[in-house]
């Protein structure tokens, strides 16, 4: 076992080197016994019970806990340092100081052995620790009791030994923490070094919480319980409205939310001295419980909205706006916070004070200085956790690295908030542990002292009951409904990220092997060309997933060739591998059940609501037409064209063969790479005729051609034709450009690789043009017939409407869902005070303007183009919808001056297209108005507007007295700027 032996020096480093082993328990026979203090706490009598049980599990031995040494039973003592049971160690006493915060120091000799630590929970790690270090238990995910054997590995040994000697481990991050709310989570988190964070009063009565020794915490959103304290609301707001938030000139309620139907909240008056003395006080008063009673924080936070006060002297605080309104407050904030701080301070010196960084105060502020005792909690909401924050391919985290480097310039101690429990798909089954570490990696560097996960998803806790209903579409879930929260779906993120927090510069993929293989056993190589293969998907369709993404988000990564017929087959090669092993088949059966529920039901929610364009990727290296799709251009997000359909099927069924295509182009050419899925056994035939055998058809109609088409058809073997079409019946064959391309074949699938040039089909290609594009395939089935599809509903000819909208950019248009083709069903969710209603589904995308009072329903009935359009029913003569800039930032054309905008409209009254954010000029040219007199027909409004440097959204602001519809807004940019691509000289430098 060579590999074992240099794995275990690896996954704990060890601080002094060990001598003899020291038996604890030997042939199956106890050699020690446990010494506890006769008052132990919780957490240091559930440390010795764990220790206890799992040592009798591996060796079958019971180790006994008494409070005094037994006869010829080697000590073990556990607990803290200051515990009673603890004798003089000269070699404990010795290394102390070198422990750090929840670290601990383990010693044994022929003496005895000590586990022991600051914190009564560095007991549990300390214990956790030997069992998995001499033991080689690990404890996979939590969810069921600790000790179910299908949640952790536990081997079988005779012998129980630890090495002579003391050696001190201390954690990476000094914040591990996780909100939760069950009992077998708790235990699951403290076994492996992870720390529970207990909230409020309530969090103070629960046993299973105090057992973990948790942190606690007071407050969150709570501005207005800080104001009120134990004080009569309504009597407060009347006796001194002074105290309360100003809103166009008027005092108004404080709260987290309005709760009543046209009431506006706002964040207290914290210029005035009374009110900052009121919540000090309060503050002081919430941590009474607290006080000297281990570790604990007073988090601070806004109410959860971005109403603030108006006042003049609250308006004094804030510097002049902020343009991206990400730090509006921040001056203002932190008046308040260091104010707090110093309060608190006075009551307790040791009092630890947290707050979040978050809404319109995220960055350090420039008037003031924070606190730099204070440490801020950075919330990176939205942000996409498929790539880590420095990873180059997603644009969509720059602004949330930059808080990271920001608070980390103030030299400001950090620490993070995440949302992992609340992205898409049902169970967040999603690969994503490796970026995760690399952003562990990247928070090491930047003084980030740790994190906070949100609490996850589980049988015994509301959320997960909410989402009962969803699970019973999957009976497998439904039969193990233990299984139905994501801490099993993304047990590897978990457990790895526990496992980094102590031991950052490990090597992640010994780590990553190690603990699957073992998860899996036989099924592990397998498994991991599984894992391998849903990670590349993610990777290479471009897609980014944060909190509170749609489901469907994941579902394009099913377009790829292939995908998922092999994710099937190497899940039932890995059922195969551990057949008869009935814990790892449920594992395996686990992870299908998971790929089930949450990938291919977004690729369902996918099919019903993909984006009718596609984007064809702009080259940036140079591409080698020899058949062969291996340039990075091909695989750096670019989705494929596929879904392709019977001819004759009206669009309703499948093509058996697929046929998968991506797009690329440049100023004069536009490339496709084709891959055409094969049937088992087939080989390619050779014909003279272009349309015989296994072949494809291309119809490319650029807008420069006005509805004319180039048709090309080319088989398997080369043969070409080429016309350029107006129909079927009307081509132009002895029109011809000079192609250039390669045909490879392979057992699977044949490939063309091909570059048309663009001159005669109407010049230049500019990023943002829109083409009209079907692909069709004549395939060869087993048994000699023929198959024929396209991606236009089976059509070929004539078909210019069921053609594929082919974008040229792979950033897509900048705004998203102009056509209002993408929708999802909508719910008045509980509590909700927004004012507007969505019939027929919620439009994607879009922004629907809360001040503005107003309906939106999505209707199938004459739209001008696709399946839908969006109505708008103003109750009170204006609607506004809009979309912010910096959601869709990498889109933004770097340097765009002007815009082209159009929309159609149906309706009467006034419409208004612009673009927020600053102006140079200070000009009002950032808009078009629009007076529409059409209601009964669909008209187009169309018009420039500038641009301003830095813009955050569009607006589509409609003033009717009745219902008004649009469809196809469009967005483009009017002259085109240096496209900010990188030259080919430094791409290739990059790829090399
Ligand atoms: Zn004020
Ligand atoms: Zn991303």
């Amino acid at each position: 076992m060579k590999y074992l032996i240099l794995f275990s020096a690896m996954l704990f480093s060890v601080a002094e080197s060990f001598a003899e082993n020291i038996a604890l328990v030997e042939n199956g026979r106890a050699k020690a016994s446990i010494v506890l203090a006769s008052d132990a706490s919780a957490p240091e009598k559930f440390a010795a019970e764990t220790f206890v049980n799992y040592v009798e599990k591996i060796t079958g031995a019971k180790l006994v806990i008494g409070t005094a040494p037994l006869p010829e039973m080697l000590p073990v003592r556990i607990g803290t340092r200051s515990a009673t049971n603890m004798v003089k160690n000269a070699s404990v006493d010795k290394n102390a100081g070198k422990i750090v915060e929840d670290g601990y120091i383990v010693s044994a000799d022929k003496t005895g052995v000590t586990v022991t630590g600051n914190k009564k929970r560095s007991v549990i790690y300390a214990v956790s620790h030997l069992l998995g270090k001499y033991g080689g238990v690990i404890w996979f995910y939590p969810g069921r009791k600790v000790g179910d054997p299908e949640a952790e590995y536990c081997p079988k040994s005779p012998d129980f030994r630890i090495p002579e000697g003391t050696f001190v481990k201390n954690p990476d991050f000094t914040l591990r923490r996780y909100f939760t709310s069950g009992v077998t989570e708790n235990e699951w988190l403290v076994l492996n070094g992870q720390q529970v964070v207990a909230h409020g009063e309530y969090g103070w009565t629960l046993p299973h919480f105090w057992k973990c020794d948790p942190i606690f915490t007071r407050g969150g959103h709570d501005m207005t319980g800080l104001l009120l304290g134990k004080d009569n609301y309504d009597k407060l707001f009347k006796e001194h409205p002074e105290y309360f938030g100003l809103c166009n000139g008027k005092r108004v309620d404080s709260g987290n939310m309005p709760w009543k139907v046209g009431q506006i909240v706002c964040q207290p008056c914290t210029s005035n001295p009374e009110v900052l003395k009121r919540m000090a006080n309060n503050a002081i008063e919430s941590m009474k419980l607290f006080k000297g009673k281990g570790d604990s924080f007073r988090d601070f936070s806004n109410d959860d909205h971005t109403r603030w006060c108006q006042c003049e002297n609250c308006r004094k605080l804030d510097l002049p706006l902020d343009t991206t309104g990400n730090n509006r407050e921040g001056n203002r904030w932190w008046h308040f916070l260091n104010r707090m701080a110093a309060e608190m301070r006075k009551d307790d010196p040791n009092v630890q004070i947290q707050t979040l960084v978050y809404q319109t105060y995220r960055y350090p502020p420039a008037g003031i200085t924070p606190d730099p005792r204070v440490r801020v909690a950075i919330c990176p909401h939205h942000r996409c956790y498929i790539h880590s924050l420095t990873d180059p391919r997603c644009p969509m985290n720059v602004p949330f690295r930059k808080m990271f480097e920001e608070w980390h310039k103030a030299a400001m101690t950090a620490t993070s908030f995440e949302y992992f429990n609340q992205m898409c798909g049902l169970n967040t089954y999603l690969p994503m542990e490796k970026s995760w570490i690399e952003d562990l990696r990247f928070y090491h560097k930047h003084n980030v002292k740790g994190y906070l996960f949100t609490g996850s998803t589980m049988f015994d806790i509301p959320e997960w009951k909410a989402n009962m209903k969803k699970y019973r579409d999957n009976p497998w879930l439904m039969k193990y409904p233990y299984d139905g929260g994501n801490w099993v779906a993304r047990w590897q993120h978990c457990w790895m990220n526990a496992y980094f927090s102590w031991n950052i510069d490990d090597d992640y993929d010994k780590v990553y092997e190690y603990v699957n293989s073992k998860y899996y056993g036989a099924a592990w190589p397998f498994m991991k060309k599984y894992r391998a293969e849903l990670i590349a998907a993610l990777y290479e369709s471009g897609i980014h997933v944060g909190y509170e993404f749609p489901d469907q988000t994941i579902g394009r990564c099913f377009e790829r060739p292939g995908f998922p017929a092999s994710i099937y087959k190497l899940l039932d090669q890995a059922s195969a591998a551990v057949s008869g092993d009935v814990i790892r088949t449920r594992r395996i059966e686990r992870d299908r059940a998971y790929f089930e529920s949450d990938w291919v039901r977004a690729y369902k929610d996918y099919c019903r609501n993909r984006q009718s364009e596609y984007n064809a990727g702009h080259r940036t290296g140079q591409i080698v037409i020899d058949g062969k799709l291996d340039e990075n251009d091909w695989k750096n997000g670019l989705g494929y064209i596929t879904g392709f359909k019977l001819f004759a099927s009206d669009g309703k069924k499948d093509a058996v063969l697929q046929t998968y295509g991506r797009i690329l182009f440049d100023e004069n050419n536009i490339y496709f790479g084709v891959e055409a899925l094969k049937a088992p056994g087939a080989s390619l035939k050779a014909s003279k005729n272009p349309f015989s055998g296994e072949h494809l058809e291309f119809f490319i109609s650029p807008p420069a051609l006005n509805s004319k088409y180039y048709q090309l058809a080319l088989n398997a073997n080369g043969k070409v034709y080429q016309a350029l079409a107006s129909s079927a019946s009307n081509c132009d064959k002895t029109f011809t450009t000079s192609i250039e391309y390669k045909i490879t074949d392979s057992p699977e699938k044949w490939t063309l690789e091909i570059r048309i040039p663009t001159d005669k089909l109407g010049g230049t290609v500019k990023t943002g043009d829109m083409w009209k594009i079907n692909i069709g395939r004549g395939a060869d089935l087993t048994g000699g017939q023929q198959e024929i599809s396209s991606v236009a509903n089976g059509v070929f000819h004539d078909a210019l409407d069921l053609y594929r909208t082919v974008v040229m950019g792979k950033e897509g248009p900048i705004f998203r869902n102009g056509d209002f083709e993408e929708y999802g069903a909508w719910k008045r969710p509980a509590n909700s005070k927004h004012p507007w209603n969505f019939f027929g589904g919620k439009a994607s995308y879009w922004y629907y303007n809360e001040t503005t009072d107003a309906d939106a329903e999505i209707r199938k009935d004459n739209p001008p183009s696709g399946k839908t359009y969006l109505r708008l029913i103003p109750k009170k003569s204006t609607a506004m919808l809009g979309q912010f800039v910096h959601t869709n930032q990498k889109a933004f054309p770097k340097g765009l001056k002007n815009a082209d905008v159009s929309l159609k409209v149906r309706g009467k009254g006034e419409v208004i297209i612009y673009l927020s954010g600053k102006s140079s000029s200070g000009e009002k040219k950032n808009r078009v108005t629009f007076n529409v007199d059409s209601p009964d027909k669909w008209t187009t409004v169309s018009g420039t507007i500038e641009v301003h440097e830095q813009p955050n959204a569009l607006w589509i602001r409609l003033n009717s007295s009745r219902s008004i519809d649009i469809d196809d807004f469009r967005f483009a940019p009017a002259a085109i700027p240096d496209s900010g691509m990188p030259s080919m000289e430094a791409e290739e430098k990059r790829n090399n």
